[in-house]
């Protein structure tokens, strides 16, 4: 285990590269992310940084994410998944195959799974507007908790304790400027949730 210089633990990830994960569930996480990125809460900035990700649970265990570097690729396939095989929060390892790597923040995916047994899709956006507005006014985790730790994870864990906030299915990530999180039983649940929530947004700023 290795630590940055501020102390946070490294994510590693240990990847296998192999083919594209199969079946509807890549298909329908591939068209909501298509439609989010279209809304510009998935994509790339400037420097070439992807952000934003979509999972889905698997039924034999595990779950499949959009790979890391996907964010400019303006409509994804099954190769642009990953299959998450393994994890270990505390460690900040996971251990991925497919034909690209899991996504870095893979692991706060995990803690929203581990949180619920009942979800069945995760999707993480970047959108400031929406940071900004809803911080405080939705579901918050802790701001101690940065993007991509071990902390986030667990941050997230403890908000869904709460069975108001698992019911919602958003939140806003604290210590992640920028960074929300919708989830549900399928990826047309949290979709709608992100959704309903950005355009709320937008009814807002023309009032
Ligand atoms: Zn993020």
């Amino acid at each position: 285990m290795t630590r940055d210089e501020k102390g946070y633990i490294q994510f590693h990830c240990d990847w296998t590269a192999a083919g594209p994960p199969e079946g509807p569930l890549v298909l329908a996480l591939a068209n909501w992310r298509d439609r989010l990125y279209r809304l510009g809460l998935i994509g790339v900035y400037p420097d070439g940084v992807g952000f934003g990700n979509v999972s889905g649970r698997r039924s034999g265990g595990g779950f499949v994410i959009s790979g890391t570097a996907t964010g400019g690729v303006s409509s994804l396939g099954p190769e642009h998944f990953a299959e998450v095989t393994g994890y270990d929060i505390a460690a900040n390892t996971l251990a991925c195959r497919g034909p690209v790597r899991a996504s870095s923040e893979s692991l706060s995916h995990a803690g929203v799974y581990e949180a619920d047994p009942t979800v069945g899709a995760v999707f993480h956006v970047h959108h400031l507007g929406l940071w900004k507005h809803f911080y405080g006014r939705l579901p918050t985790t802790v701001p101690t908790a940065e993007a991509g730790t071990p902390e986030m994870a667990w941050a997230i864990a403890n908000l869904l304790a709460d069975p108001v906030v698992r019911a919602g299915g958003v939140f806003v990530m604290g210590g992640h400027r920028e960074g929300l999180m919708a989830f549900g039983p399928t990826p047309d649940d949290a979709g709608q949730r992100i959704v309903k929530v950005f355009e709320a947004w937008t009814v807002e700023l023309l009032e």
